[in-house]
């Protein structure tokens, strides 16, 4: 007989977690955000080089942590956000694995500074691939700056898997664009290799949607407000003959966090029959507020998909919702002249 079981080193166990968790800088970029927006920052500044190969950057004003607690970040499953399994159905906050940091420094050098109001000195820690390199006192301004670089310079199968700047850029402005919607109460800006792509104070939702895809959004906008006492709903959807050929302007936020669902898509979809043009796809901005015990954020670990316990009833009062906001705007049926 004889044992051949072992467990993985921590390093290992780090690296294969951040397979899932980190799929490109994109995911960087999610992670870090997130982190700040738990923090209760009111200003997020993200800095890249080069779509985030050579450096992804989130600085924030939030609450910072202490020295112990900034080296414990860095560990598997430590985290300030739950404590128990129950917490689990009752989240506020957009992380809970605890896992970001650790699977990020698993694969990238990470440098973090990070400091509480209440401390005059800060702390910065450098690893590289899980090993910390240095730990010093530093003088730094209150919140926490994160930053990413060489992502992936132990896993070249990763670094080459990865698409040209054009591609990588697209998919950070997207999770940046998703983020920025989500919490129009927090300043963002946003640069690449030195240049300045994005820049919004702390304003109102409609405000918020304008910044982000220009100022003759504002026009199209036609707000959806419902209270009922599973589901609030509020933002806006795009007048019928604003809609587009692609679906760039779809999103749904439930609790403040951007999901995907193809289900809820259809809803809208069906409150808007007979008032778009084939092949047309209409715009929608809106946030579902739900208790959070009524859904489940833990079944992927990018969280864009979550399970709701009664997806029917929400359908039904957002296809409703939809229906009525476009009703009271008069909305005439688009005449197709092609035929
Ligand atoms: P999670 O967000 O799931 O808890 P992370 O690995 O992303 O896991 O972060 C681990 C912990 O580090 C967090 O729970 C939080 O306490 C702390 N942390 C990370 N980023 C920040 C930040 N920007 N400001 C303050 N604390 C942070
Ligand atoms: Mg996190």
């Amino acid at each position: 007989m004889s044992d051949i079981i072992q467990l993985l080193p921590d390093h290992v166990a780090n690296q294969i977690a951040a397979g899932e968790v980190v799929q490109r800088p994109a995911s960087v970029v999610k992670e870090l955000m997130e982190n700040a927006i738990d923090a209760n920052a009111t200003e997020i500044k993200l800095i890249i080089k080069d779509a985030g190969k050579t450096l992804v950057q989130v600085i924030d004003n939030g609450k910072g942590m202490s020295v112990t607690d900034a080296r414990l970040s860095f560990e598997r499953h430590a985290t300030s956000k739950i404590r128990a399994a129950e917490d689990l159905f009752q989240l506020n906050t957009k992380g809970f694995r605890g896992e970001a940091l650790a699977s990020i420094a698993a694969i990238a050098h990470v440098e973090l500074k990070t400091k509480q109001d209440e401390d005059d000195l800060g702390t910065a820690i450098v690893i590289e691939g899980s090993e910390v390199k240095s730990q010093e006192v530093v003088v730094t301004p209150t919140g926490t700056s994160v930053a990413v670089k060489h992502l992936f310079f132990n896993i070249p199968a990763r670094r080459n898997f990865l698409k040209s700047d054009t591609v990588e850029l697209r998919h950070i402005s997207d999770e940046f664009h998703r983020v920025a919607l989500a919490h129009p109460n927090i300043a963002f800006s946003f640069y690449h290799n030195g240049s300045d792509l994005f820049n919004v104070p702390q304003e109102n939702y409609r405000q918020r949607v304008v910044h982000i895809f220009g100022t003759k959004t504002n026009e199209k906008l036609v707000p959806v407000e419902e209270e009922t006492e599973v589901l609030k709903i509020s933002g806006f959807v795009g007048k019928p003959n604003f809609s587009k050929k692609t679906k760039s302007e779809q999103f749904f936020f439930v609790n403040q966090r951007f999901i995907k669902s193809p289900y809820l898509n259809h809803a809208i979809k069906s409150a808007f029959e007979g008032l778009l043009k084939d092949g047309y796809h209409p715009s929608y901005f809106l946030n579902l507020t739900v208790d959070p015990k009524s859904i489940d954020i833990n079944i992927h670990p990018t969280k864009t998909e979550i399970k709701f316990d009664d997806e029917h009833t929400l359908y039904a009062i957002l296809r409703s919702a939809v229906k009525h906001s476009l009703g009271q705007f008069n909305i005439a049926p688009v005449l197709d002249f092609e035929h």
